[in-house]
């Protein structure tokens, strides 16, 4: 365990979990961000075209503004994948990690949405070596290579409308009959002669040494398997909420998602959350954004309380039911 204690320790660093931690480092609470990555699903576009305030830019160069800006107010990052969160006797919560251990008073969870698995042997091993969830982040690096695409619908299309014009080979492998999707899209990986379309099909086995080298493909119509020697695959199934560490701890609705109330509260008090995690109805960058600095602001009023510090000014349950001229504190953050 890591000898520090923070107040609020947010898991994410996209959207929600960023402006959480503006608010959060803002408002004097010690703050340390756990993250695997900064930016989250907005690196996989490069225009985000409806963030208020901004006509156009790109996920990335958005995404890092939110994280400087939240630095600049002394919030501290850790690149990390959070596995387990416990409440201790002492009142505080232990994040746990594979590698490390860390300990706050509070805990916003903002994790977001994480590429689905394909759940066989050799993936965990060649991820990061060869496996990708991301053709648009590291297509690039497979320029005139042999590689696998192993999906469903609009994702696995797109990513094969974009490694077509980049890779060698494409083998476009799908569990259906036809990819679900952009008629006219589909249309042009038929006509390539880069892209093969393996219909009825699911990779079974990923193999390799140091790296990726080949997959095992199972036709599901005539019953045959197949060893396809590539140099990259890319996953491409969609993304799902992945929160089963949770489970025992905190309510989740039907899809995983984790159940909030209007404030950013879980089911356990002490622990917020944000953004696409929860079952909130829309998942967009503003949104998140938004949801982010409720949670933030919800968990520094239980900070204080904890630490038996007076009620916040921004204490909106309480103040918002009485007249801004009843209480003589305003109602508005500065
Ligand atoms: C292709 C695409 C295009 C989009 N275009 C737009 C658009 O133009 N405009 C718009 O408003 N929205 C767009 N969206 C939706 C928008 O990107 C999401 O709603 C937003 O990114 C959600 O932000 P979030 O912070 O809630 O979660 P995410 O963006 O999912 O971020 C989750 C964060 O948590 C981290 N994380 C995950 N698991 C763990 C763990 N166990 N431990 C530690 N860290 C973890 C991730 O690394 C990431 O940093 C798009 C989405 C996609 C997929």
């Amino acid at each position: 365990m890591e000898g520090k204690d923070y107040d609020v320790i947010i898991v994410g660093g996209a959207s929600a979990g960023l402006t959480s931690a503006l608010y959060s480092s803002r408002q004097g609470l010690k703050t340390l961000v756990v993250t695997k990555d900064i930016g989250g699903q907005a690196l996989l576009t490069d225009s985000i075209e409806n963030y208020p305030g901004i006509l156009s830019t790109g996920g990335f160069e958005l995404m890092n503004s939110f994280k400087n800006q939240a630095e600049k107010y002394g919030a501290e990052f850790v690149f990390d994948e959070i596995k387990q969160i416990n409440r201790n006797d002492d009142g505080y919560f232990e994040v746990s990690t594979s590698r490390s251990g860390y300990r706050s008073l509070a805990v916003i969870l903002a994790f977001g949405k994480t590429p689905r698995d394909l759940g066989v042997p050799g993936e965990e091993e060649f991820k990061n070596k060869g496996v990708s969830y991301c053709s648009i982040c590291d297509g690039p690096l497979y320029r005139d290579k042999t590689v696998a695409i192993a999906g469903v619908g609009m994702p696995a299309i797109d990513a094969g409308i974009l490694m077509k014009d980049i890779a060698s080979k494409v083998f476009l492998v799908f569990p259906s009959g036809d990819l679900v999707g952009d008629g006219n899209l589909v249309e042009q990986l038929k006509s390539s002669n880069r892209v093969e379309m393996l219909s009825h099909s699911e990779i079974t086995e990923i193999k390799g040494d140091k790296r990726i080298r080949s997959i095992v493909v199972r036709n599901s119509g005539n019953s045959t398997e197949r060893e396809i020697e590539v140099d990259g695959l890319f996953v491409e199934m969609g993304y799902v909420t992945k929160t089963e560490f949770l489970r025992d701890l905190l309510d989740l609705n039907k899809l995983g998602e984790i159940v909030t109330d209007k404030e950013g509260h879980t089911s356990v008090e002490g622990i917020f959350a944000a953004g696409d995690v929860t079952d909130i109805g829309f998942k967009q960058v503003v949104i998140s954004a938004g949801a982010g600095a409720i949670a933030a602001l919800s968990a520094y009023n239980y900070v204080q309380k904890v630490k038996g510090l007076p009620a916040s000014r921004n204490d909106w349950k309480k103040l918002s039911s009485k007249k801004e001229s009843d209480t003589g504190v305003s109602l508005f953050l500065h």
